[in-house]
Order: C-alpha cells, then sequence, then structure tokens
C-alpha cells in the first residue's frame, strides 16, 4: 500500500474514516492478513493524529472497534513483543491505546485474560471485541 503525503489531509483523512468503516463492520480489505491489516492500522493512525473519527453518532464506535481490533493483533504474548511487527516497542499498539485512553474505553484484549498465545477469540469473544451486541 502506499501512504499518501501529509500534505493531502482532506483525502488522506476520508479514505481512513472508508477504511476505519469497512474493518469496523467486518468487511476488511485486500491488504487484510489473518490476523492483522496495515491498512486498518494506517487509517487508525491518521484518524487518532488528525483527533478526526468519522462524522456521525456511529464514528467514534467504528474508531474504537478497529482500536480494539489492532491492540488485540498487537497484544505483546512474550518478551519479543507483538506478533506482527516482533517490536517490545510497538507504535500499533501505542496508537490504539491512545485513543481508547481519549474515549475512556478500557478494553483488555481476551489474550491477555487467555494467556495463551494461539488461543482463537470464539464468536462471543469477537462480539464483546467488537462491541457489538
Ligand atoms: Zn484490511
Ligand atoms: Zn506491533
Amino acid at each position: 500500500m502506499s501512504m499518501l503525503p501529509e500534505s493531502t489531509p482532506g483525502p488522506a483523512i476520508s479514505w481512513a474514516h472508508r477504511i476505519i468503516t469497512d474493518h469496523a463492520e467486518g468487511r476488511g480489505c485486500a491488504e487484510c492478513r489473518a490476523r492483522w491489516c496495515p491498512t486498518a492500522e494506517w487509517a487508525l493512525w491518521v484518524v487518532v493524529t488528525d483527533h478526526l473519527p468519522p462524522p456521525g453518532d456511529d464514528g467514534k464506535r467504528l474508531v474504537t472497534t478497529v482500536a480494539r481490533q489492532v491492540l488485540t493483533n498487537h497484544w505483546p504474548y512474550g518478551v519479543d513483543g507483538c506478533r506482527p511487527c516482533a517490536l517490545p516497542d510497538c507504535t500499533r499498539i501505542q496508537v490504539a491505546t491512545c485513543w481508547l485512553q481519549a474515549v475512556r474505553d478500557d478494553y483488555l484484549p481476551p489474550a491477555v485474560q487467555a494467556l495463551r498465545p494461539t488461543v482463537v477469540p470464539t464468536d462471543e469473544e469477537l462480539r464483546r471485541i467488537t462491541g457489538l451486541e
């Protein structure tokens, strides 16, 4: 994927909003990997750094859903750091945590509770992660 230059915040932010919505509602994108997505992480970074969630009553909830997904996918399982980046100091986690703190969401990934790196979320856990009833 290609990064849009920072000098074009208009197109970048509307693109980010579309990506956030697609991932929050489970459609994903062509860049989606098995457990994470670089495009969704880029979109979350744009939204958080610009402080611009998608418009409408649902906008913040959509961002929160994607932030929870990113936190779940990158949560460090050991001393080697998170799994997709293998970094002890993962910037994706920092961006996701920044948003969740801003909206006062005290979400903890199920992996932390399960303490099993290979655990696959059940449908019930996924509903809890996404906040959808
Ligand atoms: Zn994706
Ligand atoms: Zn990471």
